[in-house]
C-alpha cells in the first residue's frame, strides 16, 4: 500500500510547514508541497525504474494507491505512553492488549508501555513470555512492557530477576505500589543501573496511608468525610529516591507526580545533577479535588468512581506546580495511567470502587483544549511532553529521529544527517530523506463532545464524560501504515495492515 498524505503541516525542523509525506514500504517521505506532479511525471517518462521506487504507485496506476488530502491537518510525531494498564494476562475482563491497543491507536498514540501489575506478574523471563505472547499476536501497535522491580510487585518482596528480563522490557516498576524500604529501593537501583535499565517509580509511602483514603487529603475529604491521601505519602518517597538516585547513579523516573512537593524536589535534584525525570497525567494538570466536590455536590453520584486514581485529583495550588512543571521542564513528559476496570467496578463510588480511569483517548484532545488553547502551554510543549521526550528517556522507537517534539529532519547518508528541509520527490522515493514513519493526524479545529460510548477501550470511566473539546485525532499511522482512521462521529479503528 502506498499512501500520499497531501497538503498537511508537519512538524518537522521545529516547526510547522506544509509539505507532502508518502508512505511506502513501511517507511515515510516527506517533500516539497506540490513537487510530486512534477517531478514524478518527468520521472516516469524518462525512467523506467523508477516504477520499481514506486512513482507508479501514486498515480493510481496501482489499486493499492491512496491519496489522501489532509489540507488544514496536523502531521504530529506519533504518541508515546509511558503508563499504561492493559490487564492481560489476568484481569481481560476490564482490558485486554487488543483492546488497549486499539484505544491507544483511537487516541494517537503508537507506542505504548504497559505496567506489570498483571497475573502472573512478569518477574522473570518465564513469566514475562505469557505477556509478550500476547502481545506479539494481538497488539496493533509498539507495545512495550514493564518487568516488575519486585517478584510480587508490592514493593516489599525481593527482587524480580531482572537480568533475564532486561532485553525485552522498557523498563522495571512496580506501578501500584511503592517500594516500601529504602535498602530494597537501593538494591533496585544498583541492579538495573547495572543493567542500563530506568526504575520507574510509583511514589507512596504505605506507612501515611490511612487504610481506606480514596481522595486528596484536603478541604473535600475534611467536609465530605471521605478519607484522605496525603501528599507527602508521595513525595516523601520522591524524597527519599531522588537521594539514593544520586547515590546509584542509577536512571530514575517518577510515575504520575500530583505534588507541588514532589515538583519542587525533582526541579532542585535536576539542578544537582541527579538522573531523574518525571511525568505527570493529563487529569492532574486540569483538574482539582474541586472537580469532585463539585459533581457529588447535592449527593454523591453513583459514577462517582470516575473521580477516583490514585494518586487522587490533588489541590489548585498543586496543579499550578504541576503546570509551571511541565512549561519549565521539571516535568519531562505526560502519560496517561490509563487503568481501566469494569464498568460495575466504577459504578462503586468514591470509597469502594477501583482506582483508575480510562485515559488513551481523551487525553490529547483534553490538553489541548484546556492547556493549548488557553495559553497556558504551548503546542510544541505538548507535542514534546507526548511524542519525543517520552521515546526518548525509554530509548522507545523514534528516540533517534525526533528532537523536541518535531521531525527531525530527514536523515540522508548523502547529506550526512541533520537537513531539516523538505526535497523533492525523487529523493524522497529514493529514500534519501525519511522521517519518522509513525504518524499523528489531527483535525485542530474539530469540536466534539466526549463520549466514552465511542472509546474502543473497555473501559469508560472518564472524568471528562461531556467535556466539549477542540482537537481531534482522525488518524493514526503506525510504521508507515495507518492503525486507525476515524470518520466524523464515527471513530473506528482500522485494521487495514
Ligand atoms: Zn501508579
Amino acid at each position: 500500500m502506498t499512501i500520499l498524505l497531501k497538503g498537511g503541516r508537519i512538524f518537522l525542523g521545529r516547526k510547522f510547514v506544509t509539505a507532502d509525506v508518502l508512505l511506502k514500504g513501511g517507511s515515510a517521505f516527506v517533500f516539497d508541497k506540490g513537487a510530486a506532479p512534477d517531478e514524478m511525471t518527468a520521472l516516469c517518462s524518462a525512467a523506467p525504474d523508477i516504477e520499481n521506487a514506486g512513482c507508479g504507485d501514486v498515480f493510481g496506476t496501482d489499486t493499492d494507491a491512496e491519496v489522501i488530502d489532509l489540507s488544514g491537518k496536523d502531521i504530529l510525531p506519533g504518541f508515546a505512553d509511558v503508563h499504561v494498564h492493559f490487564r492481560e494476562p489476568g484481569f481481560s475482563y476490564k482490558e485486554t492488549i487488543r483492546t488497549g491497543s486499539l484505544a491507544a491507536a483511537h487516541g494517537g498514540y503508537t507506542c505504548v508501555c504497559p505496567m506489570p501489575n498483571i497475573v502472573p506478574v512478569p518477574k522473570d523471563l518465564d513469566s514475562l513470555r505469557a505477556e509478550l505472547d500476547i502481545i506479539n499476536k494481538t497488539s496493533l501497535l509498539d507495545v512495550i512492557p514493564y518487568g516488575a522491580i519486585t517478584v510480587k510487585q508490592d514493593g516489599r518482596s525481593e527482587l524480580s530477576d531482572m537480568e533475564s528480563m532486561a532485553p525485552y522490557v522498557c523498563a522495571f516498576s512496580d506501578d501500584g505500589r511503592g517500594i516500601q524500604t529504602g535498602d530494597l529501593m537501593r538494591d533496585a537501583m544498583q541492579l538495573a543501573g547495572s543493567l542500563g535499565k530506568l526504575i520507574v517509580a510509583h511514589c507512596e509511602d504505605e506507612s501515611l496511608l490511612q487504610p481506606g483514603g480514596c481522595v486528596h487529603e484536603g478541604l473535600f475529604a475534611e467536609a465530605s468525610g471521605l478519607i484522605g491521601i496525603s501528599s507527602a505519602s508521595e513525595w516523601r518517597q520522591v524524597e527519599r529516591d531522588v537521594n539514593l538516585c544520586y547515590e546509584t547513579g542509577c536512571a530514575y523516573h517518577v510515575c504520575h507526580v500530583s505534588t507541588k512537593e514532589s515538583v519542587q524536589i525533582i526541579r532542585e535534584a535536576k539542578q544537582s545533577g541527579v538522573n531523574v525525570t518525571c511525568e505527570t497525567a493529563p487529569h492532574y494538570l486540569t483538574l482539582t479535588q474541586d472537580d469532585v466536590a463539585e459533581y457529588c455536590r447535592g449527593g454523591e453520584p453513583a459514577d462517582s468512581g470516575r473521580f477516583k486514581m490514585n494518586p487522587p485529583l490533588r489541590g489548585k495550588d498543586d496543579r499550578e506546580a504541576l503546570r509551571e512543571g511541565v512549561f519549565d521542564g521539571t516535568i519531562d513528559m505526560i502519560a496517561t495511567d490509563h487503568a481501566p476496570h469494569s464498568a460495575e467496578e466504577k459504578a462503586r463510588g468514591l470509597e469502594k470502587s477501583p482506582f483508575g480511569i480510562t485515559g488513551l483517548e481523551t487525553s490529547f484532545p483534553i490538553l489541548k483544549t484546556r492547556l493549548v488553547e488557553t495559553g497556558i502551554l504551548t503546542y510544541e510543549r505538548l507535542i514534546e511532553c507526548l511524542a519525543s521526550a517520552p521515546r526518548k528517556r525509554f530509548g522507545l522507537p523514534g528516540a533517534e529521529t525526533l528532537d523536541h517534539g518535531s521531525f527531525r529532519a530527514v536523515y540522508s547518508e548523502d547529506a550526512g544527517g541533520g537537513c531539516e528541509g523538505n526535497v523533492g520527490y525523487k529523493e524522497a522515493v529514493r529514500g534519501n530523506r525519511m522521517i519518522f514513519p509513525d504518524l499523528t493526524i489531527i483535525d485542530p479545529e474539530y469540536e466534539y463532545t466526549i463520549d466514552p460510548d465511542d472509546f474502543l477501550s473497555m473501559g469508560h470511566a472518564t472524568p471528562f464524560e461531556g467535556d466539549t473539546v477542540r482537537g481531534k485525532v482522525i488518524m493514526t499511522i503506525h510504521k508507515g501504515k495507518i492503525a486507525y482512521e476515524g470518520c466524523d462521529n464515527d471513530p473506528r479503528a482500522q485494521d487495514r495492515n
